[in-house]
């Protein structure tokens, strides 16, 4: 059943999605030659926990950290660990968390240093995919309008896009109804109305559409080894058009130093 959110609880999901945009600004910055990837969980943590914000991921069914790192042929749900980041490395991080009940759920991919063309490509591809997507939760549409579009976009760049995870409602709960594919056809699914909240998330591959997962339960990777990136927002649906709760701002930089 989709869960429709009162104006009270959009602010909650707002002040939850403004600090995750925060989060992931302040992330960003860690997406550099050396780092590792325990290091981006250990700041992500401090981070949420800092704003007074729960990071969601943490024991959610079981997941070790508080944000998913998957680094190049990795799709999502990477456990961060001890390896370092390397130039070149295509580093998707993936982060919730919850504010008075609510979620927000969003990620990037970044560059690690100077991508490869093909990796730059994809990285643009897939961010453009959501912002493709994003245009058309609009009110009146249905789901199948975004997931054509993210799919029209990322196939006409020959690229292709994961079928088995897809993005998702979300609330009280991280995934709530309805899915969101990042296939399907136009004008078909659930109609997109206001108080409804969704999280798109293309995740693309460079190759083959298939994933795997790996021996730890939880990193996907694609099937035939190559690049795969993911961009992914809390978005609600207004009347006034698509309200994208998880923006992240371009100053964050310097707004940290007073948190923290
Ligand atoms: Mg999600
Ligand atoms: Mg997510």
């Amino acid at each position: 059943m989709i869960s429709y959110k009162s104006n009270a609880e959009l602010d909650l999901m707002r002040h939850a999605g403004r600090i995750l945009g925060e989060t992931l600004a302040y992330l960003q910055g860690f997406a550099r030659p050396g780092v590792t990837l325990l290091e981006i969980d250990r700041e992500a943590d401090r981070f949420i926990r800092g704003y007074g914000c729960i990071p969601g991921f943490k024991g959610y069914e079981g997941f070790p950290n508080s944000v998913c790192t998957s680094v190049n042929e990795q799709v999502v749900h990477g456990i961060p660990s001890n390896r370092k980041l390397r130039e070149g490395d295509l580093l998707s991080l993936d982060c919730g968390l919850i504010h008075h009940g609510f979620w927000a759920d969003a990620g990037v991919s970044l560059p690690v240093g100077t991508l490869s063309p093909l990796a730059k490509r994809l990285l643009d591809v897939t961010r453009e995919a959501l912002e493709i997507g994003i245009a058309q939760a609009r009110v009146g549409n249905r789901v199948g309008d975004i997931s054509a579009a993210v799919q029209g976009h990322v196939e006409a760049a020959g690229f292709a896009v994961v079928r088995q995870f897809t993005g998702h409602g979300i609330g009280r709960d991280m995934h709530e109804e309805p899915p969101v594919p990042n296939f399907g056809i136009a004008g078909h699914g659930p109609v997109l109305k206001p108080g409804m909240v969704i999280a798109i998330e293309p995740m693309v591959n460079a190759g083959s559409p298939e994933v795997a997962v790996l021996g730890d339960g939880w990193t996907v990777v694609t099937i035939d080894r190559s690049l795969s990136a993911y961009f992914e927002h809390t978005i609600a649906i207004q009347e006034a058009g698509p309200e994208v709760l998880t923006a992240i701002p371009e100053a964050a930089a310097t707004r940290r130093a007073a948190v923290l």
